[in-house]
């Protein structure tokens, strides 16, 4: 019988500092949404920001929002007055929550926020739809609300090999959307500009994919739950320098503690990697019940997302295209699974974990068949929890719990 008990988690010291860096973050879009002085654009999570940025924008990310509202577990209650508007309960839980919030006139950043009242209005709405058509919608339903220009990059999906032809038509929608952002951010487009955003984002970019690397150490120095807090700046901030200061600082703090063999989870036993997203309203449960099993979930496709190993100053749209094509969610099986299984190893893992999230087919990979594809050619044993990154309704806690500890226990006997 898996043995329980309550286990330290190491507190990650330069959050303190990502947290001031986020309040900066969010008060500047305040502030321009009162003053008018700068521009806003509103910008899918995998969109292109560093054109924005380039540009002059001040960028906000509607899907953080989302999952601000997941965590702090006022998502399930908001997404009914989106569905009152003919939105489906089983579409993106991120968007429904999100317009929901909006309806309400309510956000979270006014409790972690002293002084913000509501989401910085935008002045245009641009979106890529790589990660799903469910961002689409909910761009085109705030473009009539603030009845403001939405432009979007309508990609490829299921691409197994990237190739010119796929570069090409993404670069080219990139490079069309310049004269109309010249209209709105009264600015004109600059080439340097543009290559020292994307400088700064593939830095960023690099030193992510650094701090996520740390976890294949035995034992781990970081957990999957600290990713998801920790990729933030990654996420908000990329193409500025507060990112790259900010992850040079973090990535000390977790060499550091591979030098001394600090673990995240102390007594670190068994090692998961985690495939969808994340479940925002526990992310502290399931942190605590894997410590509690002396299991750390280390590692993700999740957070991965934010690597952009491609970006190239010497060729900015090209690169662009291709690194926002290249990325995980745009891809095919074949792809997602090679992918994976290459993970597994570099992490040195010993099973994985599928959450099948109800209102994101596009990030729920275990749908049709991957995981015993996987297992049986790795022999890595996978356990698949049904649930949402937002809607509570379609969380279990009893069977999540039930079926976790039963996972454990078959790694232990595995392991004899
Ligand atoms: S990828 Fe999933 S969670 Fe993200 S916006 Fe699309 S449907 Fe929502």
């Amino acid at each position: 019988m898996t043995e329980q008990k309550k286990i330290k988690r190491k507190i990650i010291k330069a959050t303190a500092e990502m947290q001031r860096i986020m309040a900066e973050y969010f008060y500047e879009l305040n502030d321009a949404a009162k003053t008018g002085d700068r521009k806003i654009a509103w910008c899918t999570s995998v969109g292109p920001a560093e054109m924005l940025r380039a540009m002059g924008f001040l960028v906000y990310f509607p899907e953080n929002h989302g999952a601000m509202l997941g965590a702090t577990r006022m998502a399930t209650d908001l997404i009914p007055h989106a569905n009152a508007l003919g939105y489906s309960p089983d579409i993106c839980s991120y968007l429904t929550a999100d317009i929901g919030a909006y309806i309400k006139g309510i956000t979270p950043l006014s409790k972690a926020y002293k002084g913000i009242e509501s989401v910085p209005g935008p002045d245009v709405l641009v979106y890529n739809t790589n990660q799903c058509r469910d961002v689409q919608d909910w761009f085109a339903w705030y473009a009539k609300m603030f009845k403001v220009p939405l432009i979007g990059i309508e990609t490829y999906r299921g691409v197994g090999d990237v190739t010119e032809e796929h570069i090409i038509s993404i670069a080219k929608q990139m490079e069309s959307m310049i004269p109309r952002l010249e209209d709105i951010s009264g600015k004109k487009f600059d080439m340097d500009e543009l290559r020292r955003a994307l400088a700064l984002s593939r830095e960023c970019s690099d030193l992510w994919k650094k701090v996520l690397d740390t976890a294949s150490a035995v034992p781990s120095p970081l957990t999957f739950f600290d990713g998801t807090i920790q990729m933030g700046p990654a996420v908000l901030l990329r193409g500025t320098q507060q990112p790259v200061d900010y992850y040079k600082r973090l990535l000390a703090e977790l060499e550091e503690r591979i030098e001394n063999r600090i673990a995240a989870v102390e007594d670190e036993q068994f090692r998961i990697y985690w495939e969808g997203m994340p479940i925002w309203g526990r992310l502290s449960a399931h942190s605590e019940m894997f410590a509690s099993l002396r299991t750390n979930v280390l590692a993700s496709t999740y957070c991965n997302s934010w690597i952009f190993s491609a970006f190239d100053t010497e060729d900015p749209f090209n690169s662009m295209a291709r690194a926002y094509t290249e990325l995980f969610i745009v891809r095919s099986d074949e792809v997602k699974e090679k992918y994976i299984r290459s993970m597994t190893e570099f992490f040195k893992v010993d099973g994985i974990i599928y959450h099948d999230a109800k209102t994101c087919p596009n990030n729920s990979n275990c749908r049709y068949g991957m995981p015993r594809r996987l297992e049986k050619e790795t022999g890595i044993p996978s356990l698949t929890i049904n649930g949402d990154m937002n809607d509570m309704r379609l969380v279990s806690d009893e069977q999540t719990k039930t079926n976790i500890e039963a996972f454990i226990e078959q790694l232990e006997e595995n392991d004899g």
